[in-house]
């Protein structure tokens, strides 16, 4: 992400408060992998979640969020579609459109939404009766069967503050917690599983951020290249919005 936003203001110094702190599930996706896929499926445009690295951008046909996924698919008009990195949004995105979506790599996925289980949120269903179940697209289709809403991270935030369930299940990353009990501090929010903690996430602290801010470094580079070939992608997201 921090790449991205180097790649997207290039007039602007990017720092980056811990360069250790990387996504477990970005770092699963070589470029020779979206290649390899490529090979085998000619004609085929890739499109790649915003959380991976610059270079997988670079090769890839159109960047996505999980907020816009949906719309980015539908927007290429193609019969199918090879999707990277996290197969369970891929999964998503099938269900919702249709389209045949070929997860890359297909066992990829992101560790922390991976690990909420059918019996985790089971176990909230029965300790909170009535409440709404929520939940993020990088979590199992399994688990999503069972959500009242599945939605981004600030759909999430926005479907908090709406609705009229007094208590809500929550299946993300459970830092979100805090900044959904600021904006909704009516409701009860139950994380799914306090298990769901990432750990790359956790690396950021406060006193890394004030070092940055006061530093200037470390400073985002991202080679020039690879920064051409990534903004194509994301900027062609942009333009579906
Ligand atoms: S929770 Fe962590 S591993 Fe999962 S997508 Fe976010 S940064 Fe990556």
């Amino acid at each position: 992400m921090a790449e991205t936003a180097a790649i997207l203001n290039p007039d602007k110094t990017v720092v980056h408060p811990e360069p250790l702190s990387q996504c477990a599930m970005a770092s699963r996706l070589t470029v020779p992998e979206i290649e390899s896929a490529r090979a085998r499926y000619p004609g085929v445009p890739v499109v790649t979640y915003v959380n991976s690295s610059a270079a997988a951008k670079a090769v890839s046909d159109i960047c996505c969020t999980s907020a816009n996924a949906v719309r980015v698919v539908e927007s290429l008009e193609a019969p199918r579609v090879i999707f990277s990195p996290d197969r369970n949004l891929a999964a998503y995105v099938a269900a919702r459109t249709g389209i045949e979506v070929i997860p890359v790599p297909a066992l990829g996925c992101c560790p922390t939404h991976q690990s909420l289980s059918v019996c985790d949120v089971e176990e909230q269903i029965r300790a909170h009766p009535g409440a709404e179940v929520m939940v993020h697209p990088e979590t199992t289709p399994a688990v999503q069967a069972l959500a009242d809403f599945i939605g981004s991270t600030s759909a999430m935030i926005r479907r908090v503050q709406e609705t009229g369930a007094a208590t809500v299940i929550v299946g993300t990353e459970v830092s979100i917690l805090y900044r959904m009990r600021k904006l909704a501090p009516d409701k009860v929010l139950v994380p799914a599983s306090h298990l769901m903690s990432c750990a790359d996430m956790r690396m950021i602290t406060l006193d890394l951020v004030e070092e940055a801010v006061r530093t200037r470094t470390p400073v985002v580079h991202v080679d020039p290249g690879v920064a051409a070939g990534a903004r194509r992608a994301l900027e062609r997201m942009l333009e579906v919005g």
